[in-house]
């Protein structure tokens, strides 16, 4: 799982890398939350480490977040009007769940309980972001493009297969296990770098990120329905949708290298009509008429009354439902 974030290097990889056995990290903006989930150093060894590239456009809000005490966040981007908009939700530092309503909480009062509202979330990659204001960040939103990464994996695949195996030796046991990185087997291979790695391991991981793949859309799907806890969160990071703020602040390799600047894994809120509110709105407008037809007989002792009461109640009740779905489809 931990080399799925390897994937989106492929524009700038060569065609058949080995990639690098031991997930050490090559230089790029999509990795960008991912040092502080690396199992190679410690975050402090990191920071003192790093050399540090061109404060991003973001830098300000970012650093802004971290005096506020976040660390992480996961992005979404939002239509509004014909500009796309994203927004940072910070993750919660006790752990708790994130779902669905955490979603609607970052969109403005009357999107957060108009019937046309948010119903889900979509995979998407985000550049050019840009500050417009203190609180708005535009960008430009891309759909994640799942054929183009699996030709990749496949094209990756048969290069490893036509190069000389021994298929009898490095394989995996009933448990999973296999031998360690970094030793000489009989399937050493040598890649640009002149860094050893094992073909059969190279093999197995390619493979396993196809599958990966396969599964991304399904994976986050289910976890935004049962909502993000631990799992998700790890899941989540492992796969690049959470980003540091610390990360965020810096343009650095080529992202620095790129106008457009950081490319960043966000969710495209996908909104629709809640049909089910609609219908517990017309059944309780139905029912208040109801209640009034029988308070105002009861009150008046004349059904006549009552009824012409119930109908204003029902007409009235109407038109404000009326009123509030129209509202809900132009705003
Ligand atoms: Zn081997």
């Amino acid at each position: 799982m931990t080399e799925l974030t390897n994937l989106y290097r492929l524009a700038e990889q060569q065609p058949t890398p080995p990639l690098d056995s031991n997930g050490s990290e090559t230089p790029h903006s999509i990795d960008a939350g991912q040092h502080n989930h690396g199992p190679q150093e410690p975050p402090f060894v990191w920071a003192l480490s790093r050399e540090r590239g061109h404060p991003s456009v973001i830098a300000e809000y970012c650093q802004q977040a971290i005096e506020n005490g976040h660390e992480e966040c996961i992005w979404l981007c939002m239509k509004r009007g014909r500009r796309f908009i994203v927004k940072d939700l910070p993750l919660k530092t006790d752990g708790k769940s994130i779902g669905l309503y955490d979603i609607r909480k970052q969109c403005s009062w009357w999107k957060r309980h108009s019937l046309y509202s948010v119903l889900g979330v979509k995979e998407i990659l985000v550049s050019s972001l840009h500050l417009k204001s203190r609180q708005e960040i535009r960008a430009v939103p891309m759909e994640f493009d799942y054929p183009s990464l699996t030709a990749y994996l496949n094209k990756s695949i048969e290069a490893t297969l036509e190069q000389d195996m021994e298929p009898l030796e490095c394989g995996v046991t009933v448990k999973g296990e296999s031998h360690g990185d970094g030793i000489e087997c009989a399937n050493t291979a040598y890649d640009i770098l002149n860094q050893g790695y094992c073909k059969a391991h190279h093999l197995r991981k390619l493979e396993l990120q196809r599958d990966e793949i396969k599964w991304l859309p399904s994976m986050l799907e289910f976890y935004w329905q049962n909502g993000i806890a631990e799992e998700g969160r790890k899941f989540l990071g492992i796969t690049g949708f959470i980003t540091s703020y610390d990360a965020l602040r810096f343009n650095e390799y080529l992202d620095a290298a790129n106008p457009y600047g950081k490319m960043v894994r966000a969710f495209m809120l996908i909104e629709g009509w809640h049909v089910r509110y609609l219908l517990l709105l017309i059944a309780a407008g139905l029912f208040c008429s109801i209640c009034t037809i029988a308070v105002s007989t009861a009150v008046s002792h004349n059904f006549e009354t009552g009824l012409t009461a119930g109908s204003y109640a029902c007409g009235l009740a109407t038109a404000l439902i009326a009123v509030f779905t129209f509202l809900s489809a132009v705003l």
